[in-house]
């Protein structure tokens, strides 16, 4: 391991595919050559095959007039049909949908039959309460099956869903539910986590009734409550009605309707990691050709025999499209699980693996340094041979996060697909196809086929190798339509800066093998001494020190450098006891000065005990510059724990 760990993105060190796994796998090299020769007939070829269109379309790509494409917009189909219903008319209704594990141990088996089922009779509640095409629903709910039975009732009434992540407070509840104008909310008594009930239902009428300056909310008719937590709830008689109630006393039959491929599918809230959240638009046809594509392809989905596992919350752009629509929409077996990884005990999720014999996991780099700062042991308990691909999402995955996950989870055999997107691109762009790329640690390497994308100087001119900002070039079909109500935001924020070409506000590199490497935020990006410096990579740097498990930098003004580099860094539980008796910060400036080069060396590093994360789980590096330029913390409404600045903030002493 320990030439590996010493890898940076300047060294070069690939895991090419198994002979096995690459004559075996679902996705050739044949489709790069295809896409190439004619990309927008890739994308038919691909919205053909993979859904059921009641209505085919006859035109692919409108693209007269950006920034708002659209794709196969004279056909029509059904979203829920397509993930639902056409799999139980082609005999598949007896398969698994969903393995779902509740927080305390129960479970439910669901199979694409029952689920069908249950989504028909949830259609039809929602007709009796008046949701009809075009209407907006919020969905604030746990992770529980309800959730996606919700989401694919909407869907199939051609409604558009805006889910909300259950951890947001009632104020982030009333503001996404008065941007998106919701006639209905969806939500539960409560859910599961860290071993007791979190109440939903009270954040709900809060949201609802008269708020600080805000009236009473005034677009919502009905809650639609799912009992879960089994906790006492308010009730607001003639607004409030028990989901089960209503499901059994709805029609079981509901004949799906075709709707427009450019009918508003939903509406998501980014993360919030750079700022205020945009309400981001996605419709119907070329989203779910994409998810189902990507799906399909980067994961090398058996659906007969693979145990998907997808660990992202509903709330989030990967719970809409690797847990409800991709999977689903490819008939799928998955599992879903309500609650957080360390509950009852740290080995949670790799007790899961072993349960259900899961094949193919997808998760995110903070869940990955979280599991190596615990230490192997935990996981080394549970058999995970049944694991064959692993993936990666959110954050630049760390070269030495990625070789614990390949080394200790992949028992040193599983390829690992390092996917980049975002909520505004709907699916995966950026991504190793598993059966074909050579694996390079830390890259998420090149665009799938019939993406475009490249690399750019400031003045929008392509650095071939080297750094610069990262643009898609063509539109692609889960391409976001919109910022929901703000069309001017959603012009000035992606379009504005090159034109036609999508502005993504990440920086990356293209390496000599032409492989990409996310580099992290444009609006994180440090300048030090007229050099750029990338957060993702001096990041990295720290995390190969064995001390480190793991470590946010930001660059803050000096007055000397223009802006220097500062870093927070947690360090390993095993480590501890050695840190303790070493200069740390001597030592890890030291060690980046020699992996990175002295320009890089951190002038302040602090030791801390928590990061702040967003609740997708992200750093929130300008949260830390605030501290470290002595400003005032800015705005925290998406940060996972408000204490953790008070607290890092403590160690800052100034
Ligand atoms: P906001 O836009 O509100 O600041 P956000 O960008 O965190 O929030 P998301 O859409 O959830 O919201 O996240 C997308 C971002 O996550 C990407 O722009 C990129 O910075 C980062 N990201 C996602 N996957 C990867 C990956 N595999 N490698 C590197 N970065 C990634
Ligand atoms: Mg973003």
């Amino acid at each position: 391991m320990d030439s590996q760990v010493e890898q940076t993105p300047h060294e070069k060190h690939v895991f090419p595919p198994s002979p096995e796994f690459r004559d075996a796998a679902v996705a050739g090299p044949d489709l790069y050559a295809a896409a190439s020769t004619d990309r927008v007939g890739f994308w038919a070829d691909q919205a053909r095959e993979l859904l059921h269109w009641h209505t085919p379309f006859s035109r692919t790509l409108d693209w007269t007039n950006p920034p708002v494409a659209k794709w196969f917009d004279d056909g029509e189909l059904n979203v829920a049909y397509n993930c639902l219903d056409r799999h139980v008319e082609s005999g598949n209704g007896e398969r698994i949908a969903l393995y779902w594990e509740g927080e305390p141990g129960d479970s439910r088996a669901i199979t694409y039959a029952e689920l069908t089922a249950d989504v028909k009779r949830a259609a039809n509640v929602l007709t009796e309460l008046g949701v009809e095409a075009g209407d907006r629903v919020a969905i604030y709910l746990p992770m529980i099956p309800e959730a996606i039975v919700a989401m694919l009732a909407v869907a199939r009434l051609g409604a558009a869903h805006s889910v909300v992540f259950g951890g947001f407070s009632a104020d982030s509840l009333r503001a996404r539910i008065d941007d998106a104008g919701a006639k209905l909310v969806i939500t539960a008594d409560g859910g599961w986590r860290k071993g007791k009930v979190s109440a939903l239902k009270p954040a709900v009428d809060a949201a609802l009734e008269p708020r600080g300056d805000l009236p009473a909310q005034d677009t919502v008719t009905n809650v639609l409550v799912v009992r879960r937590g089994e906790n006492e709830v308010g009730w607001v008689e003639g607004r409030d009605i028990w989901w089960h109630d209503a499901m059994a006393a709805a029609e079981p039959e509901h004949q799906p309707l075709a709707f427009p491929a450019e009918n508003p599918l939903f509406i998501l809230y980014t993360s919030g990691t750079t700022g205020k959240p945009k309400g981001i638009l996605h419709t119907s046809g070329g989203y779910l050709t994409q998810v189902a594509f990507t799906h399909r392809n980067v994961f090398d989905l058996r659906p007969e025999s693979d145990v998907y596992w997808c660990t992202a919350d509903v709330g989030w752009v990967t719970g809409h499209s690797y847990v409800a629509y991709g999977p689903l929409a490819n008939g799928a077996t998955q599992v879903l699980y309500e609650g957080t990884p360390d509950t009852p005990h740290s080995g949670r999720w790799w007790e899961i693996i072993e349960k259900y014999r899961v094949t193919i996991l997808y998760t995110a780099p903070t869940a990955i340094r979280s599991f190596m700062k615990l230490g192997r042991q935990i996981p080394e308990r549970f058999d995970l041979s049944s694991l064959r691909l692993l993936g990666s999402v959110g954050e630049p995955i760390n070269p030495e996060a990625w070789l614990w996950y390949r080394h200790v989870i992949g028992a040193d055999r599983t390829p690992i697909v390092d996917t980049w997107w975002q909520t505004e691109t709907g699916a995966i762009m950026i991504s190793a196809l598993p059966g074909v790329t050579e694996a390079k640690p830390g890259s998420a390497q090149v665009p799938l086929p019939g993406i475009s994308v490249d690399v750019v100087d400031d003045a929008g001119t392509s650095v071939g190798q080297g750094d610069g900002l990262l643009v898609v070039t063509e539109p692609w079909p889960s391409m976001l339509r919109g910022i929901w109500g703000d069309e001017e935001r959603f012009r000035e924020t992606y379009w504005s800066t090159f034109g036609d070409r999508y502005f993504a506000g990440d920086g990356a590199r293209i390496d000599e093998d032409g492989d990409i490497w996310l580099l992290g935020r444009v609006d994180d990006v440090m300048n030090v001494s007229g050099h750029r410096l990338s957060t993702a990579e001096i990041e990295s740097a720290l995390v190969a020190h064995h001390f480190t498990a793991e470590a946010a930098v930001v660059g803050a003004s000096d007055d000397t450098t223009g802006q220097a580099v500062v870093a927070f860094v947690i360090i390993k539980e095993s480590q501890k006891a050695d840190a303790e008796a070493t200069d740390v910060a001597a030592e890890l400036r030291s060690h980046v000065a020699k992996q990175i080069g002295a320009i890089a060396r951190p002038r302040d590093i602090y030791v801390v005990a928590e990061l702040p994360k967003t609740r997708s789980g992200k750093i929130m590096r300008r949260l830390l510059r605030d501290l470290a330029e002595g400003r005032e913390i800015g705005d925290t409404t998406t940060l996972a724990d408000t204490q953790v600045m008070r607290i890092i903030g403590d160690k800052v002493v100034r």
